[in-house]
């Protein structure tokens, strides 16, 4: 399978775009550079952005054909095998393999080499330029050979170190989990994971981020992957993805006593990996409502509904996640339990509450036991811009943690939510708007408004409209 996609040694290949002979502008001269990276990117990425700026100039100058041809051969060859985790996986196997390529490319460094020291002389600038070229090139051939033995020993390590705190097989390294790991609904492309990880608990988080710790793995938590942020797209090559897609243990709807209200109040508590339209589902199936329906909730999870503070149609009635939450559970970034609970709520909108009350407690290794308690106190206020849903510019929410955080400050492992009942009618209204969604926005809340204020007001209000008018 590589020798049909990787370059031969006799046979170099013409880049994609080229046109032999042809003096047109080519877009791509690397060879399989069927990404989202442009070449710049590329030859930043292995070269370093000095060595753009060179081949640049080289370029400039139009003498440098068949070298800058064979140059970006080898850039091509390692950068499909860094792009494609299948291919990674095969020569990881095949040390054979591995050794034929990375003589393949030294073959096309020396070729460039020779090529310089046939005409050193005539132009001692130029030639140095391609010196160091090749320096540059060589050590990025040396970084790709050590890369297998340095990935296969971490491999190991990680194994060993996880493996302590979740199944063997809870750990993946193969091209398919890494290739379903890379991006979110963004299809922002920056990474590949070097593990994602699929805990089979609540109880094993916190050792695992623990151990990512401990490897020096960054850690990404993930749901349902629909996110329009990129938060759950890893940045870095030394990334753990935590995918929450096991942690699905639903309690039902539960009535229970809750801090601040005499009456017990209809909840529902929910593992982050939970779909989003399961918990809809289960509240409906008694005739309550979930308030947070995001139109992803066929594939979003509770984790990355509190992680993204997402809400949708009924956010107008009952807000979003925010708004909703009575107490979750969470990983922070240290590999400690935390646990926040909502003292007030209002059983309504977060933004109606005068102030909100949270008691953040951390919690032993074994997640239970209490070791101490912080009280956060926010004006409700504070969680909404006027006008709008929620406020995706303020990331910060007083200190709140895990709520429209997108994952930064630890892994939700669990929430419990309060449930609705909807009216025993509805009525829809049908609205048709022209123009921008900006104009639209207070006219449905000017709406709303006059809705709320119930048939009374509004009767007295048209009259004294119609008064005035006549
Ligand atoms: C078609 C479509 C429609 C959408 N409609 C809406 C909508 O109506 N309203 C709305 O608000 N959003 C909407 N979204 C955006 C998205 O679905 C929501 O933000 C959703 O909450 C993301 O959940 P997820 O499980 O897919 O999270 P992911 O995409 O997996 O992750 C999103 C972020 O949350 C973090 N995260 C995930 N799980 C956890 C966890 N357990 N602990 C800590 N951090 C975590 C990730 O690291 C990442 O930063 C839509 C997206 C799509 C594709």
């Amino acid at each position: 399978m590589i020798g049909a996609v990787m370059n031969a040694v006799a046979e170099p290949v013409v880049s994609v775009g080229a046109d032999a002979g042809v003096d047109a502008p080519r877009l791509r001269e690397i060879p399989y550079n069927y990404t989202s990276f442009s070449d710049r990117e590329i030859v930043i990425r292995l070269l370093g952005a000095d060595e753009w700026t060179l081949l640049d100039e080289l370029r400039g100058e139009r003498r440098t054909g068949r070298s800058a041809r064979m140059l970006f051969e080898v850039l091509g060859d390692i950068w499909v095998v860094e792009r494609n985790p299948y291919l990674q996986d095969d020569l990881t196997d095949n040390p054979k393999r591995q050794a034929l390529i990375v003589e393949a490319l030294r073959h096309r460094i020396a070729e460039i080499e020779k090529r310089r020291q046939a005409q050193s002389g005539a132009d001692p600038d130029r030639d140095a330029k391609v010196a160091r070229l090749v320096a540059s090139a060589s050590r990025a051939i040396d970084r790709f050979e050590a890369s297998f033995p340095e990935t296969a020993a971490l491999r190991k390590r990680t194994r060993r170190v996880l493996g302590r705190h979740t199944h063997r097989d809870n750990i993946a390294f193969d091209g398919l989990a890494r290739v379903s790991h890379v991006t979110d609904a963004t299809d922002w492309r920056v990474e590949y994971p070097f593990v994602v990880l699929y805990p089979d608990t609540e109880d094993e988080v916190r050792g695992l981020v623990e151990g990512c710790i401990e490897l020096g793995l960054t850690i990404v938590p993930r749901g349902g992957g629909t996110g329009y942020t990129g938060g759950a797209c890893p940045l870095t090559p030394r990334a753990a993805v935590i995918n929450t897609e096991k942690l699905e243990r639903l309690s039902g709807v539960e009535r229970i006593a809750i801090p601040g209200r005499a009456e017990p109040v209809t909840t529902i508590d929910a593992g982050a990996g939970v779909v989003t339209r399961r918990v809809m589902e289960a509240a409906e199936r008694e005739g309550l409502v979930f308030a947070v329906d995001p139109t992803s909730a066929d594939a979003s999870c509770i984790g990355g509904n509190v992680a993204m503070n997402a809400g949708g149609k009924k956010a107008v009635l009952w807000g979003t996640a925010v708004d909703n939450l009575l107490s979750w559970r969470m990983v922070t970034p240290d590999a400690e339990w935390i646990e926040v609970e909502r003292q007030d709520h209002n059983l309504g909108k977060i933004h109606d509450a005068p102030v909100a009350t949270f008691a953040v407690r951390r919690l032993a290794r074994d997640g239970t036991s209490v070791i101490s308690t912080e009280t956060i106190r926010v004006p409700g206020a504070r969680f909404r811009k006027e006008g709008l849903g929620k406020d995706v510019t303020d990331k910060f929410l007083e200190g709140l943690p895990g709520v429209q955080k997108e994952g930064c400050d630890g892994i939700i492992t669990s929430a419990r939510f309060v449930l609705h009942r909807m009216p025993p009618a509805v009525r829809t209204v049908c609205l048709e708007f022209f123009g921008q969604v900006r104009d639209s926005v207070p006219s449905i809340v000017e709406i709303k408004r006059y809705l709320d204020q119930g048939p009374a007001a509004r009767s007295s209000r048209a009259s004294s409209t119609s008064t005035s008018a006549t």
